[in-house]
């Protein structure tokens, strides 16, 4: 990691920034290329590229060779195409009837749940003249969206008599594959794989099929199927406890600020609202300009840590919407020094499952709870080379 004062262009951006390394997360996606041999690799870039930064990411995604992107929703995608990108982007949400122009303007990879939306799509696409690019979507057992693997076949059949529709693919998405049992997960792929084995009994090409997630890529290879849709592996972080990350791939991104301010706090003067913390001895006290207001979540409140020069410290007090106190009793910081809050200084390193354990959430929500607020700083890293550049938070 390159020493972070040096990645600060402009000394009058906010000191609380988030880094993020463009080419870790390349090397990310060739080692889940890798990992998954012949299956392509839709890179799932939802949720600002969990916390990453949608449009430089999905940019580096393509650079690496992802076969497709992936996201929940229709703004999502077209902040990509109006970014210049030409990639396949499949929007895995659900569609209103008014947004379907737009789809089909923008050559967006639709979802179809259902034959009423699969003939709504039909319909829109034979008025635009044009042909909607579809994935077939099939509840296999997590009662989100998709038709129900029992009367999937109404929908495969419903495919093959629309007009103005291409179907590309036919997916399914795990609820459990992050677990330690892999029953229900096993369980899921097996109804996938009946209701796909529908084209094979007519003897129809079989569109391309697709259920892993990232536990789905790391726990069941059996699972990988034509095309893989890995979001946090990408990310360099495991889906959970239970499912370890098997692959060579790294965290990218890391949550850092400043010492904002320095004090020595008083036995029997309490800090923050609520005065929750009170020390019965003077302790050195520094303030830290970042809050609940940028996503470090107010659940932190006398339970998260930082690193001050190497060192863990735990924050005293409560969360407040821009600021956190660091007590760090007799340790020295001076004002400017960094904080990191995410990610690794010296030996130390806080990574989102940390956070996450002491808000009581998981990384996924450490991770996409990082608002726009926060500017996001881009670097290189590939050998010896560094390379610069700051962007605004999209
Ligand atoms: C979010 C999402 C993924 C990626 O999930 P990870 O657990 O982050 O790998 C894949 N497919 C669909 C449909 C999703 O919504």
């Amino acid at each position: 990691m390159p020493v972070s004062t040096e990645l600060f262009p402009d000394e009058s951006m906010r000191p609380t920034r988030v880094e993020v390394d463009l080419g870790q997360l390349g090397r990310n996606l060739q080692a889940i290329r890798q990992h998954v041999g012949a299956a392509g690799v839709m890179a799932v870039v939802k949720a600002n590229a969990y916390g990453h930064g949608l449009v430089p990411v999905a940019h580096e995604m393509v650079r690496a060779g992802a076969d497709g992107l992936g996201v929940a929703l229709l703004e999502e995608a077209v902040l990509l195409r109006e970014a210049g990108i030409t990639t396949p982007i499949l929007v895995f949400g659900g569609i209103a009837a008014a947004q379907l122009p737009i789809f089909l303007r923008h050559q967006l990879t639709l979802t179809a749940p259902s034959v009423e939306k699969l003939d709504l799509i039909d319909q829109a696409a034979a008025a635009m003249g044009t042909v909607a690019r579809v994935h077939l979507k099939i509840d296999t057992g997590m009662e989100r969206l998709g038709i129900h693997y029992y009367s999937a076949e109404r929908l495969l059949e419903a495919s093959l008599r629309v007009r103005h529709v291409q179907v590309e693919g036919i997916y399914s998405h795990f609820a459990n594959a992050d677990a330690a049992d892999l029953s229900h997960a096993r369980l899921q792929l097996t109804r996938f794989h009946e209701v796909v084995s529908f084209y094979e009994k007519r003897s129809l090409p079989t569109p391309q099929r697709h259920i892993a997630n990232s536990a789905g890529i790391l726990q069941l290879p059996e699972s990988h199927l034509d095309l893989v849709r890995p979001g946090i592996l990408l990310y360099g972080v495991a889906p959970s406890r239970e499912c370890p990350l098997r692959l060579a791939v790294a965290p990218a991104l890391a949550w850092k600020s400043h010492v904002a301010y320095f004090k020595v706090v008083l036995p029997g003067h309490p800090v923050s609202y609520g005065s929750t913390w009170v020390s019965d001895h003077p302790v050195r006290m520094v303030t830290v300009p970042v809050g609940y207001g940028d996503g470090y979540f107010r659940a932190l409140s006398n339970k998260g840590q930082v690193l001050i020069r190497g060192q863990r410290h735990p924050i005293a007090g409560r969360v407040c919407m821009d600021q956190i106190m660091v007590n760090l009793e007799w340790g020295t910081a001076y004002y400017r020094d960094e904080v990191v809050l995410l990610g690794s200084q010296g030996e130390e390193r806080i990574t989102p499952e940390d956070l996450a354990d002491w808000a009581g959430t998981i990384s996924y929500e450490v991770l996409t709870n990082i608002n726009a607020r926060v500017p996001r700083v881009y670097y290189r890293t590939c050998g010896e080379e560094t390379a610069l550049s700051s962007l605004p938070a999209r």
